[in-house]
């Protein structure tokens, strides 16, 4: 980065900084990881220099035969990864990818049927401070006070007394499979469409750790960069030909201009590298880590939302421990540790204060950690989570943190 280092001494600074952060600390924010430097290559590359309004073959600009090679090299890789006819790899943003679905399938005003913030959904899934709740009438289905797990009875109950135009399954906090057959029926029966958003598990869908929503959704979104491990970004997918086509239009000119080709570039990159055996490893790595990591946070007192976790994360009820959300993030983060407050289902915290913390496994286990670190980063937490308002003791625990990842650099 010697050019950025002349050119701007603060932006170098602060990304030096960022650069330490992540190899020094213990990232379980459950919907970030750690590109490939190949990734990070494409994604910074000359092609953020290049207009491509339109797609390939329709452009608006002329100059487009490389930037074409990368967006069909990004869609025919989404294609085969996850076995889909048609595949949009513009959308900058998984928000984004929302709003073109919403904005190609439905009209303003019309209902929408998504799973509560409260209990595991996306803002954009009907949230009354976003458009999806603003522009849209949202309804919405919950998880079950027992179990904790999506309340298939509830979702029909709901759909057919709200008549949805718009069904969506998938969540950013729910560390459950998700049944989308189930989803697809109760669509079905109120003459819904279904759209899945799989930002969170798209990587476990790839690898075939999850069930795919591909047979059962009309339409599906993601995010590229959660266990995906690609470049921050969107996608949408469908077998439909009519529905393709609607998204293609909502997408540009609906509701973006030119495509972040350098973006999508690192998309491709990152599907290739998606493609492979090692992806499958990966990916059946971050499930084990996760239930060793629940498992191991339980025998010290802490509870699992829902008994356990099938998937990359896992939501921790700190109630037990008379320790709220808000505090946990705090004084984790003294230790070199990252997460997020996050309300578990039910809460009676307020949502910027909550219960319970959220932790995920795609970044650690992108450095290479594996079950046993999981049990170390269990007592990690749990000896920081005991010394609030001890800075002794944390910086001790932050020494100890440092120490264990520098065993897995990331890009040293
Ligand atoms: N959908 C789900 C389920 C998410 O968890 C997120 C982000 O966390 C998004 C959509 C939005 O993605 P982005 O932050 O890229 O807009």
């Amino acid at each position: 980065m010697k050019y950025l280092k002349e050119i701007d001494e603060e932006v170098y600074d602060a990304i030096k900084k960022e650069e330490k952060r992540e190899e020094d600390g213990i990232e379980l924010i459950a919907s970030e990881n750690l590109v490939s430097k190949a990734v990070m290559e494409a994604n910074g590359s000359v092609m953020t220099n290049k207009y491509a309004e339109g797609y390939s073959g329709k452009r608006y600009y002329g100059g487009c035969q490389c930037v074409d090679i990368v967006e069909k090299l990004a869609i025919s890789r989404a294609a085969k990864l996850f076995g889909v006819k048609y595949v949009n790899v513009q959308p900058h943003s998984g928000s984004q990818a929302n709003m073109a679905v919403y904005k190609a399938l439905i009209n303003i005003g019309d209902t929408i049927l998504g799973m509560r913030l409260d209990h595991g959904g996306h803002l954009t899934h009907g949230k009354n401070v976003n458009f999806s709740g603003q522009d849209y009438n949202a309804v919405f289905y919950r998880v079950d006070k027992k179990t904790e797990m999506i309340d298939y009875d509830d979702l029909r109950q709901v759909a057919h007394a709200a008549k949805p135009k718009l069904i969506i399954a998938g969540a950013s906090a729910y560390s459950r499979t998700i049944d989308f057959k189930k989803f697809r029926e109760v669509a079905d029966e109120v003459g819904a469409y279904l759209m899945v958003d799989m930002a969170h598990i798209a990587g476990l869908v790839a690898a075939d750790c999850h069930i795919s929503p591909i047979p059962y959704a009309h339409v599906t979104t993601t995010t590229t960069h959660k266990t995906l491990r690609g470049p921050r970004g969107g996608m949408i997918m469908t077998d439909d030909e009519e529905i393709a086509k609607k998204i293609d239009k909502s997408v540009f000119p609906g509701i973006q201009g030119g495509p972040l080709m350098h973006t999508i570039a690192g998309k491709a990159v990152s599907l290739k590298e998606a493609l492979s055996e090692e992806f499958v490893s990966y990916q059946k790595q971050v499930i084990k880590n996760a239930e060793v990591l629940a498992r191991s946070l339980e025998e010290k007192g802490y509870r699992i939302v829902s008994g356990g976790t099938d998937n990359h994360l896992m939501l921790v009820d700190l109630s037990p421990k008379n320790i709220t959300g808000k505090a946990a993030e705090e004084v984790l983060e003294m230790a070199g540790i990252t997460v997020n407050k996050n309300a578990i289902p039910y809460d009676v915290e307020k949502p910027f204060i909550t219960s319970g913390i959220r932790i995920g496994t795609p970044a650690i286990t992108t450095r290479g950690m594996k079950e046993a670190e999981m049990r170390k980063i269990a007592g990690y937490i749990d000896y920081a989570l005991e010394s609030i308002g001890d800075e002794r003791r944390l910086i001790a625990v932050k020494e100890e943190v440092k120490i264990l990842c520098e065993k897995f650099p990331i890009y040293k």
